[in-house]
């Protein structure tokens, strides 16, 4: 039996696994690099290579899998007799570049693939398509593997989830990922085996390693699970998917009621220029109106406008339907319940109570100073100050990584630039801050609220400016607290013993005379014996005649309590030495 067992789940990055094992993260990228393995500390390896690189450290140690944490359980509605059939809500998951995007756009003829920022879905996006006269909701979830929280909640929606696998790449990391959440959700899984128009294409290869590995048996081979062979491509077997989705959400009788006030979730927000507050919701019972009042976490507002998925205006949205609305005060949070209260006082009542939650909560993980500090010293022990850009535009994006540049001017701290692009801060933004604590430094542009709470989270620092000497200056700063604060002392005064009264286990009372200066209680003191230093202690007490005192200058007679902390032997003759010790924060040359 180990001496330890550590819980690791399916995978886990360098840095994490260093912490976990308590060695130095080097220590084990050499390790794997002696294995053949060249590894950032932000890569991931898997368990397995977790358990060999363990054994091959000799370390006590036994590694077991850690089942993946179930998602947040989807709020079940009490259904009425008046209950009615709903669309089923379907969510395409898999890993990047599988397809998602093409298949979805495929399915809805539009081009949302083009518009991707980078080339990856930034949130979650709903659709509705409709095939045989009947309505289906459609959850476009971020398919990058440092959107894993906002895909738990797109996992936790839904009742159907169409995994998509590259039948020329195979099952990968967040296709495992997928099918755990799918699980966990306890959602139907439909499985679409994507890009079968290529030449590499194996769908063979891509079943085997389902139904070995995963557990899910295609029908043909006597199973259960439904696998579809599709190309976004040339759009083979898109209609079948569609009957193949329609006909396991079935099995669930999927219903809803629409006689009771709206409730749903928020799926998206964020402010737009001249709308306010855009918010996407997903309804999941009754009927969402223009004019009702609605409220989701702190925020609160009246529907103003309603749209579907298409930005059309709608009179009223029933259940699993998305809307876009505008209308709250404020932002709420992706992942907020939203519901419809009657009046606006309700609503307004009703976030006040939400935000004093909250804000308990929100205390015990904002960042502090403190912990600013500690992270710093922890983890910047090679006292390197480094920092990710973000910009609005090209132009002021070189101009501030230029400036940042000067300000480090190669001396004891230096700047590294480790990631910087164009557009608002991103989740990908701060899980590279989160694994290299680094702060993230964004120039005129915003902080979406999704971001915002996963920056919390994660105690990632971002830091937002319209000025750029103002951004400047915090980087300056932000390397002078990495510099080694120094250590300064300054004499106060010195005193000559002139007898002990007392010498107890902790403490000596003693009585001399102030030489030069002054002798104060608090102050520390070196002890010197001849010209040797015997000690350093605290004076706890003064006194001058009997009387306790605040000072005593040069030239006068003290009495004196000195904290010693073991029993220390000073004699007649003795000189002692006041002096104060400051740490103080140095500023770059
Ligand atoms: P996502 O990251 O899963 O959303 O993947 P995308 O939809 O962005 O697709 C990734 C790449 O694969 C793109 O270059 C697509 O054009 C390509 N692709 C997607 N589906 C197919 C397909 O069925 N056949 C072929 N040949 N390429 C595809």
């Amino acid at each position: 039996m180990a001496e330890k067992v550590i819980h690791i789940a399916e995978s886990i990055t360098v840095s994490e696994l260093a912490e976990t094992l308590n060695i130095p993260v080097t220590t084990l990228i050499g390790e794997l690099f002696k294995n053949g393995i060249v590894a950032t500390i932000n890569q991931r390896i898997d368990f397995e290579t977790a358990q060999i690189i363990v054994e091959e450290l000799g370390m006590d140690v036994e590694i077991q899998k850690k089942e993946a944490e179930a998602a947040p359980a989807r709020k079940v509605h009490e259904l009425t007799d008046k209950a009615v059939e709903r669309p089923p809500i379907v969510a395409v998951m898999g890993h990047v570049d599988h397809g998602k995007t093409s298949l979805l756009d495929a399915i809805l003829k539009t081009k949302t693939v083009d518009d991707e920022a980078g080339g990856i879905t930034q949130h979650i996006s709903a659709y509705q398509t409709v095939r045989n006269n009947r309505m289906i909701t459609l959850l476009d979830t971020p398919g990058h593997e440092a959107f894993a929280a906002l895909r738990q909640h797109g996992a936790a929606l839904t009742d159907v989830v169409v995994i998509v696998v590259a039948a020329d790449d195979g099952v990968k990391p967040q296709t495992v990922e997928a099918i755990r959440f799918a699980r966990s959700a306890n959602a139907k899984i439909v499985v679409a085996i994507n890009k079968v128009d290529k030449e590499a294409a194996n769908v063979q290869l891509v079943k085997t390693q389902l139904a070995t590995e995963y557990d899910l048996n295609p029908e043909e081979w006597g199973g259960d699970t439904v696998m579809v062979e599709v190309s976004a491509k040339t759009g083979l077997n898109l209609d079948k998917l569609l009957d193949m989705v329609l006909l396991v959400a079935d099995i669930e009788e999927l219903k809803a009621d629409i006689d009771v006030p709206a409730e749903g979730l928020v799926i998206e927000s964020h402010m737009e220029h001249g709308r306010g507050s855009v918010v996407g919701l997903l309804v999941e019972q009754g009927e969402l109106k223009p004019g009702h009042f609605m409220v989701a976490g702190t925020a609160y507002g009246k529907v103003r406008t309603l749209l579907d998925f298409q930005g059309k205006a709608m009179k009223s949205a029933g259940p699993s339907t998305p809307v876009t609305v505008t209308g709250f005060k404020e932002l709420p949070q992706f992942g907020d319940e939203f519901k419809i209260v009657k009046t606006e006082k309700e609503a307004r009542l009703a976030t006040e109570k939400a935000g004093i939650e909250r804000s308990k909560a929100a205390a015990s993980t904002n960042v502090t100073g403190a912990d600013m500090l500690k992270m710093i010293s922890q983890k910047h022990e090679s006292q390197e100050l480094k920092v990710i850009v973000k910009a609005d535009v090209q132009g002021s994006l070189t101009s501030v990584i230029d400036s940042l540049r000067l300000v480090d001017t190669g001396g004891e701290v230096t700047l590294r630039i480790i990631g910087s692009g164009v557009g608002n801060i991103s989740e990908n933004d701060i899980r590279l801050a989160a694994d290299e604590s680094t702060i993230i430094y964004g120039f005129n542009v915003e902080l979406p609220p999704a971001v915002k709470r996963l920056a919390a989270r994660d105690k990632v620092q971002v830091r937002l400016y319209k000025v750029i000497y103002e951004l400047l200056d915090d980087a300056r700063h932000s390397m002078e607290l990495l510099l080694a604060p120094e250590v300064v002392e300054t004499e106060i005064g010195k005193l000559t013993i002139k007898g002990v009264f007392r010498t107890l286990k902790d403490t000596v009372i003693a009585g001399g005379e102030v030489t030069s200066g002054k002798v104060m209680p608090g102050l520390l003191v070196r002890v010197k014996h001849g010209n040797e230093q015997i000690a350093e202690v605290e004076v706890t007490h003064v006194q001058r005649e009997q009387v306790e005192a605040k000072e005593v200058f040069e030239g006068d007679m003290c009495g004196l309590s000195l904290k010693t902390g073991k029993k220390l032997l000073i004699e007649e003759g003795d000189k002692l030495e006041f002096f104060t010790r400051e740490l103080v924060t140095r500023t770059l040359s």
